[in-house]
């Protein structure tokens, strides 16, 4: 059944293993994450299996799944006050950067007879979550050291989510810095200091990277075999752990600009097209409702998308490696998006190889 999505298991490993040898040599516990594949338990197996001690999600409805499997739980996403008691439930850690939400979590895991730990996120620019103002940082742990139930763990910082900041050195140097102020003000030793996520991964090569920098959040990397500060590949990764195929469902030559009266398309937009003459065209059973195109990357270089709508792909195989026929599939490698998208899509078939 179509449209499908091949997991390779052991390639994922191989992923894993990869950039945890490195790490571990550096001394740097990475926490593995399995938001891009909605948490499901077959593949976050795998962290488990390749030695991870924690995984990180961004969904209680995904650390739920997780629930039965023996690692510790991070909660990526800053708590929900409508989900506290849950993030009590569930997670070990969370992030977090609101003091009223550390008030909640304190309350619920005295309630659950737990004590809840705690990175608190600082923001350096990427403008996505964290705090921004250093004192209130201090002034959160100060008000944090009377809460019963929860304890501040650590300190870390999350760039290129939003602002495509770019990790440096210096970031890295700003966070031991308040590492060493943390201790001087309250004598606490912070376990994590947790320099960021894939896009910090290219600074590990650099000789100023502070040891004090100990934890890594790592996702893309582990599906894609990229890091993202550059999107350069890592070394002895693979790139192809899931693989999309659609099926063929319609293949006639046809020409290449519509032809009548121009409107918009399915979607709103006013669709550009350039006249190349007639063209050898495909559709494939697969749409918007299963990944957006922006997310695939076709593994036939000779052929090309041209669009899509809900439920079809229209490409333009003319140049293709291979002479297709209706009944056969097209396959794609994915991008960080493409997985989100087949994996959230129910009617994506997951299949394990
Ligand atoms: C998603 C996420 C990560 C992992 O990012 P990747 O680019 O997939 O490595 C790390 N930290 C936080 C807070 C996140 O939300």
């Amino acid at each position: 059944m179509y449209p499908r999505v091949l997991i390779d298991l052991a390639k994922f490993r191989n992923n894993i293993e990869i950039v945890k040898k490195e790490m571990d040599d550096k001394g740097i516990e990475v926490f593995g994450v399995s938001k891009v594949f909605s948490g499901n338990p077959i593949i976050a197996k795998e962290y488990l299996n390749a030695g991870l001690k924690t995984i990180a999600e961004s969904r209680l409805d995904n650390l739920k799944k997780l629930n039965d499997m023996n690692i510790q739980k991070v909660l990526l996403r800053l708590p929900m006050h409508s989900e506290i008691e849950d993030v009590i439930r569930y997670s070990d850690i969370s992030l977090n950067s609101e003091l009223n939400t550390l008030k909640l979590l304190s309350q619920e895991a005295i309630k659950q007879g737990k004590v809840h730990n705690v990175i608190l996120m600082v923001d350096f620019g990427d403008l996505r979550e964290g705090i921004y103002e250093e004192e209130e940082l201090y002034s959160i742990i100060r008000n944090s050291l009377n809460l019963d139930g929860i304890k501040v763990i650590g300190i870390g910082t999350n760039l290129t989510c939003f602002g495509a900041v770019i990790p440096k050195i210096s970031h890295m140097n700003k966070l031991v810095n308040i590492k060493k102020e943390v201790k001087n003000r309250f004598d606490i030793e912070l376990d994590y200091i947790s320099g960021g996520n894939s896009s910090s991964y290219y600074l590990l090569g650099n000789d100023e990277f502070p040891q004090e920098i100990n934890n890594l959040r790592i996702g893309e990397i582990f599906v894609c075999g990229r890091e993202t500060a550059f999107g350069n590949r890592v070394k002895g990764t693979y790139d192809d752990v899931f693989v999309m195929e659609a099926e063929i469902i319609e293949l006639k030559v046809k020409p290449s600009f519509p032809i009548g009266e121009s409107g918009v398309d399915a979607f709103g937009n006013k669709p550009v097209y350039i006249d190349k003459g007639n063209m050898l065209r495909a559709i494939c059973a697969i749409g918007r409702q299963d990944v957006g195109i922006d997310g695939l990357i076709l593994i036939d270089e000779g052929i090309e998308i041209l669009g899509g709508s809900s439920d079809h792909m229209i490409l333009d195989v003319t140049g293709g490696k291979r002479q297709y026929k209706v009944g056969d599939t097209i396959k794609f490698k994915l991008k960080y998006g493409g997985i989100l998208g087949v994996m959230t899509s129910e009617y994506v078939k997951k299949i394990y190889v």
